[in-house]
């Protein structure tokens, strides 16, 4: 309260502070709700994020931006390289994704658990200085004159499944003294949103593969070829088609037991797949049955392949596990779609397609199996 007695002058000049201060609170609150908002606009946009990349884009992309951060990158734990594997088989660009890190073990990330009674104790945010020869697994490609950092741990039931690293310019902007419940309550939607993310794509992974050889199911060619005639239409390229069946393939089932005739569809599917470019897709369509959707490839391209494929698994012996050698052969029909049929709807044109070539299949095999046979209609 003000003493009895002031000046109008003093009162006034009470006044302006008053105000001054008035003025600057409000400014401040105006900034915080403007940067709440904007947090509010990036949590949605996370949580709404449909795939992987698009998650890790949008972190990589808003959050340096409603942060003002000069670098924002993630480490993911990956101890069996799963994700990065069926990431990298899903068709994720990680060249995209610089900031990108995955690591074997979280020990990597150096938190400790912090110290408290009780035992289970989440590990605590590191903020500080950086420094070059600590952080280095976390920032790989630093931008010059980088200051300070915050790692943040990525904690889902108790395990840390990655680390968000924030760095700054600035080298006050991160320091230990600084408080941690808002980068974590930040750090603990990107752990559920990257949960969830992975969770799914591995999902759709398995939902798209098959499990015995790790090529693609029925399922996913089926879809794909659609995908394929469509693109081919508009883009008037030539899709060719393999329908790949093992020979006597009940007789390695009879000799070695189905463990042994698995052992050598695996094999199979490695050594078709040696010979297919990246943009062609195999898939096994269940049994001892391979198809091949080759892109751009006419037939005479196709049937140069086939021969090759059929070589590479006749020439050299397949070595179980047990010792055993046998040698096996496969029987490959060919087609081509050439004229893209434009009239009719796409599932039928891509029957067609497989039936041809599964036709000239049956025909391998009567002429004697180990051997290709290319679609002549
Ligand atoms: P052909 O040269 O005429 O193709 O003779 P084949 O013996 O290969 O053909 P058939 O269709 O008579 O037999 C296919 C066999 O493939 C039957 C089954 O024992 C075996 N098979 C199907 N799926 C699997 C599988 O997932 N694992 C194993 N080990 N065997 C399988
Ligand atoms: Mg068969
Ligand atoms: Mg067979």
């Amino acid at each position: 309260m003000y003493e009895q007695g002031a000046s109008p002058r003093e009162l006034q000049s009470d006044n302006d502070a008053l105000r001054a201060r008035m003025a600057y609170l409000m400014e401040q609150a105006e900034r915080n709700h403007t940067i709440m908002c904007r947090h509010q606009a990036f949590d949605l946009e996370i949580v709404g994020a449909g795939s992987f990349p698009e998650l890790i884009g949008t972190i990589f992309r808003s959050l340096p931006v409603i942060s003002d951060l000069d670098i924002v990158t993630l480490c993911l734990v990956d101890p069996e390289q799963d994700i990065h594997t069926v990431m990298d088989k899903l068709g994720v660009d990680f060249s995209a994704f610089p900031q990108l890190v995955f690591v074997g073990h979280d020990s990597v990330l150096g938190f400790v658990p912090s110290r408290s009674l009780l035992l289970t104790a989440p590990s605590k945010p590191l903020l500080g200085p950086y420094v070059p020869t600590v952080h280095q697994a976390m920032f790989p490609q630093p931008p010059a004159g980088l200051q300070s950092v915050a790692l943040v741990p990525l904690i889902r039931n108790k395990r840390i499944i990655g680390s968000l690293n924030l760095g700054s310019l600035d080298p006050t902007r991160f320091t230990p003294a600084l408080g941690t419940d808002f980068i974590e309550h930040m750090a603990s939607i990107i752990a559920i949103c990257l949960e969830n993310v992975i969770s799914n794509e591995m999902l759709k992974y398995i939902g798209l593969t098959d499990s015995l050889t790790g090529v693609y199911n029925r399922r996913y060619i089926d879809r794909r070829l659609l995908e394929e005639i469509g693109r081919a239409r508009r883009q008037a390229y030539r899709i060719s088609c393999l329908y790949i069946d093992l020979d006597h393939f009940k007789a390695v089932n009879d000799t070695f037991g189905h463990p042994g005739g698995d052992e050598v569809l695996r094999e199979v599917a490695a050594r078709i797949k040696a010979e297919l470019r990246l943009s062609d897709a195999l898939g096994r369509f269940g049994g001892e049955e391979f198809v091949v959707l080759l892109i751009d490839a006419d037939l005479e391209s196709a049937t140069i392949v086939a021969q090759r494929i059929r070589a590479s698994i006749a020439d050299a012996p397949f070595h179980l596990s047990t010792g055993d050698q046998l040698p096996i052969s496969v029987s490959i029909g060919v087609a081509t779609l050439d004229d893209f049929e434009r009239d009719h709807a796409i599932e039928g044109v891509a029957q067609q397609l497989v039936a041809k070539a599964d036709s000239a299949l049956y025909q391998a095999k009567e002429n004697g199996r180990n051997q290709v046979v290319t679609s002549s209609d």
